[in-house]
């Protein structure tokens, strides 16, 4: 990492690429610029809201949709190519799946990301456990200044730092976060708290399903209710049918959450609305998950590039990661709320680096980064 210098303010050494984010963009990004001799610095977060280590995929269960990783027995891969003072992070593979006696379930979103992370540090990028509070993107160079640490500098900049969960903005859902409110089924459904009881999913896209689906699979699992405000869900049809066909959902159409209710301690039940005649009913469930969509983690950002109405950075060419600011690129959710799938992330995590060593390439002169010649093929 660069030191700063004797002022403490001004970085000795001015990075080829620092990479903000440590998703899917973000290790592809560092993959692909590390083999092109970018020798890039990743910060790859803490336990901020925003800045997970690891991304929100570190929140996920199985992967089904990632090309290139069919079920079978993905733990013996996975051991074997992760380093082994990282195995603790990896977690348990459900043992209901099993073909022939043997191991057989889809990657873990950890999994996947520990593999992702092993892959860029195989090639030499330089992790850094630490967030980005602030950016001065007035260069190239630009400056950003990590939390505990000395402000850095770098030629080329890649925001891959991803959204994250939206919660309803009840005062009775924020008193009762972590006390039977979740935004996240796959951390926290398996809790003694939400353990065989009755529970509420809030949403209707493929989020909501896939919590819906893996509460209603889970050991034990009573009735889960999964609630939506239209008369139709925005999940895919494939998501929609295994709520639909699940013998332990109740989808509850029509539906908002008007309060939670509880003891103070816990939750025990929701007063819903209806959203066409506006009658109000009390529903008893032990817990309820939030899964309404995201917000990109861009504030740190202060407005320093261009972003749509919802906080999403924009890219500024077509087919391009570039944004309003010279040698400043964003890669995976962060800009993109249309797809926001991991395999796309991960593609504009490649774009990004390419375009940033394309960047460096056009910009020798003035960078000084002639070393960074490409292999762009
Ligand atoms: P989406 O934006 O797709 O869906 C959000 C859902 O929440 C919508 O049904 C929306 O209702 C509802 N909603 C929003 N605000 C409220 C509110 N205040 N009260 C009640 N309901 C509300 O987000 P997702 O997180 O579900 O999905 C994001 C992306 O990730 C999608 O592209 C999805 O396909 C993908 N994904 C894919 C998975 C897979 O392939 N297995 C799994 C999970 C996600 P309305 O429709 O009325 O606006």
């Amino acid at each position: 990492m660069s030191s700063a210098s004797s002022n403490g303010n001004a970085p000795s050494k001015i990075e080829k690429t620092i990479i903000i984010g440590s998703g899917p963009a973000g290790w592809s990004a560092a993959i692909y610029a590390a083999r092109a001799n970018l020798d890039p610095v990743l910060y790859e977060g803490t336990v901020k809201p925003e800045m997970i280590p690891l991304g929100q995929l570190a929140y996920t269960t199985e992967i089904e949709n990632f090309a290139g990783f069919p079920a079978g027995n993905v733990r013996a891969f996975v051991e074997s190519a992760v380093d082994k003072d990282r195995h603790w992070n990896l977690p348990m593979a459900p043992e209901v799946h099993e073909k022939d006696g043997q191991p057989h379930y889809a990657v873990q979103g950890v999994e996947l990301m520990e593999l992702m992370k092993q892959q860029a540090l195989n090639f030499g990028t330089r992790v850094v456990g630490d967030d980005i509070e602030r950016v001065d993107f007035s260069g190239p160079p630009h400056t950003l200044y990590p939390a505990s640490g000395e402000p850095v500098q770098a030629h080329t900049v890649i925001i891959a730092t991803g959204a994250r969960a939206n919660y309803l903005g009840l005062p009775s859902e924020e008193l009762y976060k972590n006390k039977g409110v979740s935004a996240c089924a796959v951390c926290d459904g398996a809790l003694p708290v939400y353990r065989s009881k009755p529970l509420a999913v809030v949403g209707g896209g493929d989020s909501a399903v896939e919590e819906a689906t893996y509460l209603a699979n889970l050991k034990g699992a009573d009735k889960i209710y999964l609630l939506v405000r239209r008369d139709q869900m925005r999940a895919s049809k494939v998501m929609q049918d295994r709520a639909i066909n699940h013998p332990n959902i109740e989808i509850l159409w029509n539906t908002v959450v008007e309060e939670v209710l509880g003891d103070e301690k816990l939750v025990n039940g929701l007063r819903l609305k209806d959203t066409v005649d506006g009658s109000t009913r009390e529903l008893k469930v032990g817990g309820m998950f939030v899964a309404i969509g995201h917000t990109p983690n861009t504030s740190f950002l202060d407005g320093a590039v261009e972003m749509n109405n919802e906080g999403y950075i924009q890219w500024t060419k077509a087919f391009r990661t570039n944004t309003s600011v010279n040698g400043v690129f964003a890669a995976g959710d962060v800009a993109d709320d249309y797809y926001r799938q991991a395999i796309t992330s991960a593609g504009t995590g490649c774009m990004a680096a390419l375009d940033a060593e394309r960047f460096l390439v056009e910009h020798e002169e003035t960078t000084g980064t002639s070393e960074a010649r490409p292999s762009l093929t």
